[in-house]
């Protein structure tokens, strides 16, 4: 058996996009968290057995909030029955009457969170600050382990003082980096979308987002989220985080990243893949993955 120290808990992102999100977060005792169930219970089924797991190794899911692309509404009836028994569905309690989640009460699975800590598996501790985003907000998570903290923000405004307070000095963070303000800009898309996702209660931009990374200062690692298809691109996002001491992973919207340890140390140095497309903006460099888990 693989004592802790050989098996580090881990993040791996099945998919991150407009289209569906989802991570997943191993334990070091093998327990697996989803966070947030935005694409559809048989494609997270298809993505966890490409890494040896299944439904039954989940011990718990836990919704930043409730868009679709984070919580795809078939899970509410399929999560009771599927993932390892007496698991849970974790939902901050401003969020816990949508009716959507109904089933969820009914089956005794459903559980809510505010500020105080919560254990959706063992050795695994969230905590848990609202930011702003559309009319109900979203909880961000500053996830404990004995090995090294996990800071997750996705689909914020901004990312006030506050909010860097509360994550500062994590091991790894994933944090979104949405939109690139000029390809917003010039895209076809209609003003009051502009106006929603760039209004401060929407998503970040990969400014805000380099910002927010720069002040929360991960030890080790960043992944970057919820790229847009259409008005961002890993080159871009890789390109303004080059230099940058921690190692970086630039999830997709298609394909599982790797695993990428929880720990505070800083790895050692080591070649990353560089994207072979040029972008609009030349051949930026940005690195997208770092060290395998
Ligand atoms: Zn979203």
């Amino acid at each position: 058996m693989e004592s802790s120290h050989d098996n580090p808990p881990a993040l791996c992102v099945l998919a991150s996009g407009s289209s569906g999100n989802c991570s997943v977060l191993r334990s070091a005792g093998g327990e697996l968290v989803l966070i947030d169930a935005g694409i559809s219970p048989k494609r997270a089924s298809v993505a966890l057995a490409a890494l040896g797991h299944t439904l039954e190794d989940v011990s718990a899911v836990v919704l930043t909030h409730l868009d679709s692309d984070h919580f795809y509404s078939s899970w509410a009836t399929v999560a009771p029955k599927k993932l390892r028994f007496g698991a849970s569905v974790w939902v901050h309690a401003s969020h816990s009457r949508e009716r959507r989640l109904d089933p969820l009460h009914e089956a005794g699975c459903l559980k809510t969170f505010e500020r105080e800590a919560f254990e959706p598996a063992r050795g695994v501790a969230f905590t848990s600050r609202l930011a702003s985003h559309d009319a109900e907000g979203v909880a961000t998570f500053r996830i404990s382990t004995p090995q090294g903290e996990l800071g997750f923000l996705t689909d914020l405004g901004e990312v006030t003082d506050r909010l860097v307070d509360f994550h500062c000095g994590v091991g790894v963070l994933a944090i979104e980096s949405n939109y690139c303000p000029r390809l917003q800009a010039r895209s076809a898309r209609p003003d009051f979308l502009k106006r929603r996702i760039m209004g401060g209660a929407g998503h970040l931009s990969n400014e805000q987002c380099l910002r927010a990374t720069e002040a929360i200062g991960p030890g080790s690692h960043a992944v970057f989220l919820h790229l847009s298809r259409e008005c961002n691109s890993p080159e871009i996002v890789g390109g303004l985080h080059e230099g940058a001491d921690y190692a970086r992973t630039i999830a997709t919207a298609e394909e599982p990243t790797r695993w990428v340890s929880i720990t505070g140390a800083r790895p050692a140095p080591v070649p990353v893949t560089r994207p072979a497309p040029m972008s609009l903006f030349g051949p930026l460099s940005g690195p997208l993955s770092g060290p395998r888990a």
